[in-house]
């Protein structure tokens, strides 16, 4: 890795929930985090009772639970409406026979309901499988089909693609919003919530009992079922504090969708177990909308993605200027790396650093995070989480020294570790095939002060003339070209070379795609980075395909450029 002398964006003079990350590093015990938790005395838990239920009982009944708005509802919910809510669909689904262990699907746009659903299902120990609304009927019918899900809340419109004829395990379909006829194992939802009973008893569950079952986002191959079980809780509440630094009056908005990972544990679990109130935004919005959010809603803590913050970075400087957005006190970033130039401009634009941190669906939370009481070096993901042990491996679970490229790794278990993939044992058994280590199939390298930093998918990594090259570092350099949008670079096979780089890059606005342009960049990454970095190929193009959870789709891009099949494209946007 070439040495560098890092840029430091020092800490902000506030009083952060974690006063000092070494200290805090130091001294960590998960089993005290525990303590912090409602067991009952037999040792049993329900992460929906503890999210929702519990701020009731302590008195907090009334305090705003969700703010949900989209283009035609705008509606506010307490912690005991929610409580009311989710226990009548508990109640429901009782109703139907569905029970502990069960798998629930959730396929439907975000509104208040898929809420109250999913924590209903949880109260009664089903699994939840939460599923994207633009999924496409191919992957509902893979999803639903590989888990074995009995049941699944759904709309009208949405019902259209999920193919009840082709799954026989699927027994009752809840309808939310039908008017017309009820086809054979139809539900309506509103008449069954209408006589249910709002109270419930709780299914109190071990903690190893299993609680959503998340499939993965499809960037690097057909996507896998990760469950997750109960304890993962004990992650989602000490990360909800220090890295989200929550505190009880936050107002706080978790822009994922509930169909991946970040949208479950921190669209839900994360602000809730901490009793914070959540904005909820539906449908897709413009940068306007995402600053008139902010401002309405008077958020305290954001949490987004780089493709969201690329974008507003994108809309220029002057948008924010129109909004009072001064509220928000702490931003975060997950699902993709974040280019050290997105920090810069948060700084300038914002006057707020943006905290990168980094996990995966199988992680099931948090796992290196830049904290707010910790000096940041843009560009990179941050140290590990207390009580995480992460470590740079090679093939053989070999740890390697500071700025050495390999496979990012981390000791198992930990609190949130996904329990199983679904069908496919061989598949979790190769995840910890080097004992006892997690190998994230990431590359990254850790520096001499122990931060970490992100180059690619392992598969992605670039050898080119003998040079090991992580993408990222080609990526971030090419988008602090005032040019370039977003770039996604690739390995391309050269007889000569082994690999050649070539970039794919969408322009901004105002700029044309010319050989001189193309000239530029390549000089400003040959100057900027390193000569055997800079892209030897360039290609322009309207959009780079993206899965919808908003990551750069390099095997797309991979198999156009050499022809070859392009695998499962379900999680593609359009
Ligand atoms: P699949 O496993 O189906 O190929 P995926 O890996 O994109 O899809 P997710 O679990 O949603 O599915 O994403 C986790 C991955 O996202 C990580 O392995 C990493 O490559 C990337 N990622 C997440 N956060 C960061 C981050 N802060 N910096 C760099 N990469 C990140
Ligand atoms: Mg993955």
């Amino acid at each position: 890795m070439s040495e560098k002398t890092h840029e430091l964006i020092g800490v902000l003079a506030e009083q952060y929930n974690m006063k000092d990350y070494d200290e805090a590093y130091a001294a960590f015990d998960w089993a005290e985090v525990e303590k912090e938790l409602s067991w009952s005395s037999t040792g049993k838990i329900n992460v929906a009772y503890e999210a929702i239920d519990r701020h009731v009982d302590a008195g907090r009944g009334d305090h705003i639970a969700l703010y949900y708005s989209d283009a035609s509802r705008d509606e506010n919910y307490t912690f005991a409406e929610l409580k009311a809510l989710s226990n009548k669909f508990g109640n429901v689904l009782r109703k139907y026979g569905i029970q502990k262990g069960d798998r629930v699907f959730i396929f439907m746009p975000r509104s208040p309901e898929l809420y109250a659903a999913l924590l209903g299902a949880v109260k009664i120990g089903a699994i939840v499988g939460p599923l994207f609304e633009a999924f496409m009927e191919g992957a509902v019918r893979d999803r639903l089909q590989d888990s074995g899900a009995i049941a699944i809340v759904t709309t009208p419109k949405l019902k259209e693609r999920v193919p009840v004829a082709d799954l026989p395990e699927l027994q009752h379909v809840f309808l939310v919003g039908s008017e017309g006829e009820l086809a054979p194992k139809e539900i309506s939802f509103e008449a069954e919530m209408n006589d249910a009973s709002d109270a419930l008893d709780i299914e109190w569950v071990d903690r190893e009992d299993g609680l959503v079952l998340h499939y993965t986002s499809g960037s690097t191959g057909k996507p896998k079922g990760v469950l997750h079980v109960h304890n993962a809780m004990i992650q989602h509440y000490q990360t909800g504090k220090w890295v989200l630094d929550l505190r009880p009056d936050d107002v706080f908005w978790c822009t994922a969708d509930p169909g991946w990972v970040t949208g479950t544990a921190y669209g839900i679990w994360g602000p809730w177990l901490h009793g914070v109130t959540s904005v909820i935004r539906g449908g897709r919005f413009t940068p306007e909308d995402w600053y008139e959010t902010l401002q309405r809603f008077k958020v305290t803590v954001w949490y987004s993605a780089p493709t969201a913050f690329r974008m507003l970075m994108g809309a220029g400087d002057d948008l924010v200027q129109k909004y009072d957005i001064s509220s928000v006190r702490h931003i975060l970033s997950v699902g993709e790396p974040l280019n050290a130039e997105v920090v810069r401009w948060g700084m300038k634009v914002y006057g707020q650093r943006i905290h990168d941190n980094w996990w995966m669906t199988e992680t099931g939370g948090q796992m290196i995070s830049n904290y707010p009481c910790l000096t940041m070096k843009p560009g990179s993901m941050g140290k590990p989480f207390p009580g995480i042990y992460a470590a740079i491996v090679d093939h053989e679970g070999n740890e390697l020294p500071p700025n050495t490229m390999g496979n990012l790794a981390i000791r198992a278990p930990w609190p949130s570790m996904m329990r199983k993939i679904w069908n496919n044992p061989a598949k979790y058994e190769e995840y910890f095939g080097l004992k006892p280590w997690y190998i994230s199939g990431d590359s990254a390298y850790k520096d001499e002060d122990g931060y970490f930093w992100f180059q690619g998918r392992i598969d992605d990594v670039i050898n080119t003339s003998g040079e090991r090259v992580g993408p990222f570092e080609v990526e971030s350099k090419l988008v602090e070209h005032p040019a370039v949008a977003e770039a996604g670079v690739i390995g391309k096979p050269d007889a000569l070379r082994g690999e050649v780089i070539k970039a794919f890059i969408a322009l901004r606005e105002g700029y044309e795609p010319t050989d001189e342009l193309i000239a530029e960049i390549r000089e400003f990454v040959k100057t900027g980075l390193a000569a055997h970095a800079a892209p030897r190929e360039i290609e322009f193009r309207d959009k780079l395909p993206k899965t919808r959870s908003g990551k750069i789709m390099r095997r797309v891009l991979k198999a156009w450029e050499l022809g070859l099949p392009t695998g499962d494209l379900s999680t593609m946007e359009d």
